[in-house]
């Protein structure tokens, strides 16, 4: 599903300046995979998630995602292939302030053109599927965190993705309610055989993935099977 080969990026702050911030990264993950990426802060785990995610491109190196050689892409194309094959999960939720639960989880459909009974009818399955549905109506901020990031999972799901990516989706929750979120993500993965990449901070969390990617200043250091693996 994804596959990486001596992925460099690079960022200039100025000349003569620039920082190299991944340093060739070899990454193949297969369809249906349940991920686990770990390492220190400022590593480079969001930057390799924003390429993965085609968010931002490498500076060096090949990306191929579902086959596709992301460098031939224009950047025109992107936002729809994100939109159609990608679900973000992200630790500040990033939920749309002025709009019900219910409309953030429609939008991605929206822009993917989904006509309005059937957005209706999918956002209120979804929003089934995550416990949300007595709190279609609320806006973000009359929602819990823990609340919040389950509207975020299911828009994250609107499009049926292959893949879901979470950037530390726990870090704002705390432990009982990270767990109900983990556990949203086992199920994915388990009932609808979606390929997750999980970066996290807590350790107990990626032992439960099928494998734990480690990065240290920009590479890969080690990778282990989880508890998850099959
Ligand atoms: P992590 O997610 O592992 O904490 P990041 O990938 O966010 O790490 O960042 C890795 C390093 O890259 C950090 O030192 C960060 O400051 C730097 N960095 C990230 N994005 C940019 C950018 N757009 N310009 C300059 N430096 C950046
Ligand atoms: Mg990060």
């Amino acid at each position: 599903m994804i596959e990486m080969k001596g992925i460099v990026k690079r960022f200039y702050i100025g000349q003569p300046n620039e920082l190299e911030i991944l340093r060739g990264i070899d990454l193949v993950v297969r369809r249906g995979e349940f991920i686990s990426i770990v390492g220190a802060s400022g590593s480079g785990k969001s930057t390799l998630m924003n390429i993965i995610g085609a968010l931002d491109r490498p500076t060096e190196g090949s990306y191929l995602l579902d086959s596709v050689p992301m460098a031939q892409v224009p950047d025109d194309m992107l936002s729809e292939i994100r939109n159609l094959k990608i679900g973000f999960v992200f630790q500040t939720f990033n939920l749309i302030a002025r709009t019900t639960a219910q409309s953030n989880v429609e939008l991605p459909m929206l822009y993917a053109g989904v006509p309005r009974a059937r957005r209706a009818a999918r956002a209120a399955e979804l929003l089934e599927q995550v416990g949300m549905t007595d709190r279609r109506r609320h806006l973000p901020s009359e929602l819990s965190g823990g609340q919040k990031q389950r509207v975020a999972i299911a828009r994250a799901m609107a499009n049926d993705p292959a893949i879901l990516l979470a950037d530390e989706p726990t870090g704002a929750l705390d432990s009982q309610t990270g767990r109900l979120v983990m556990d949203l993500f086992h199920r994915l993965h388990e009932e609808q055989d979606k390929t997750i990449v999980l970066i996290t901070h807590n350790p107990e969390l990626a032992a439960e993935t099928e494998r734990i990617v480690t990065i240290a200043d920009g590479r890969i250091i080690r990778e282990e099977k989880g508890g998850g693996a099959k």
